[in-house]
């Protein structure tokens, strides 16, 4: 599971009520069926109080996250629940990102319409497809066989055709891609996966959260020489990283 800081959460409320009182609905019959209209709805409200309201601002993220259906890459017993202010569970014990999260994330990597990403963790899909509206090319790699071959269906199916999805182990990154210019992890190794560093392009930004209890989102940026800075963003709680890293200890200073 992973989740916002309560810092984040206690924003929520005002903007919240506000909206709450600014449901106009247009009065002219729309073509578009009554379901579908009220999802957009639901996502529009989404953005306003649980993104806008804690401070994301890149317009191309928003409208990203206004348009990807979030309750299609749900369970169906959780479609009610999609919109809402939380991670949600999919297959294999994994668990979706809150939308704040995923949001934030996204606008952390700073991806332009030229570039390609590499993401970890693809769950779901549904960062995969979030990323897949701002980038060129998105790659991505699952770990657990299910989530990866049921997000790529899934992915396929609702045109999604600039995202590529892989099961195997991310900790290597995916060197025939390589370099990235922006790479997004999804799941918390308890430190930074060396080859995913070696496969940032120079410019290049990597969105991670780092820790095991105690965990810390990242961006680390390559400069053209090569050089990198580090820069904590928020406590965070993401499911573990998992695979080779989890066996091999951390290589001496
Ligand atoms: N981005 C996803 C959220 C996924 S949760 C979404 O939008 O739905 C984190 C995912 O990381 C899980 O599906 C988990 O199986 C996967 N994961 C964990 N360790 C991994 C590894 N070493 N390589 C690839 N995927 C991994």
């Amino acid at each position: 599971m992973n989740r916002a800081s309560g810092v984040a959460l206690s924003f929520l409320l005002a903007p919240l009520l506000a909206f709450a009182c600014n449901d106009q609905r247009a009065s002219v019959r729309n073509v578009t069926p009554v379901t579908r209209d009220d999802e957009a709805e639901r996502r529009a409200r989404m953005v306003e109080t649980q993104i806008v309201a804690r401070g994301v601002r890149d317009p191309r993220v928003l409208a990203a996250m206004r348009e990807v259906p979030r309750h299609l890459f749900v369970d169906s017993s959780q479609r009610e629940q999609a919109y809402g202010d939380h991670p949600l569970p999919i297959a294999g014990n994994q668990t979706i990102s809150q939308p704040f999260i995923v949001a934030l994330m996204t606008e952390l990597a700073e991806i332009t319409p030229q570039e390609k990403v590499l993401e970890i963790g693809t769950g779901s899909g549904y960062q995969s497809a979030v990323l897949s509206r701002l980038a060129k090319e998105v790659y991505s790699i699952e770990i657990v066989p299910e989530l990866a071959r049921e997000s790529a269906e899934r992915l396929r199916r609702l045109g999604y055709t600039n995202v590529t999805v892989k099961e195997g182990d991310g900790y290597r990154g995916w060197s025939e891609h390589a370099p990235f210019d922006g790479i997004i992890v999804t799941a918390a190794p308890d430190r930074i996966p060396q080859p995913l560093l070696d496969q940032l392009a120079p410019g290049g930004r990597m969105v991670i959260p780092v820790g095991s209890f105690f965990q810390e989102l990242k961006v680390l940026s390559k400069d053209k020489n090569g050089k990198i800075t580090e820069k904590d963003i928020l406590p965070v709680r993401f499911v573990p990283f998992t695979g080779e890293i989890q066996k091999t200890p951390p290589a001496p200073e």
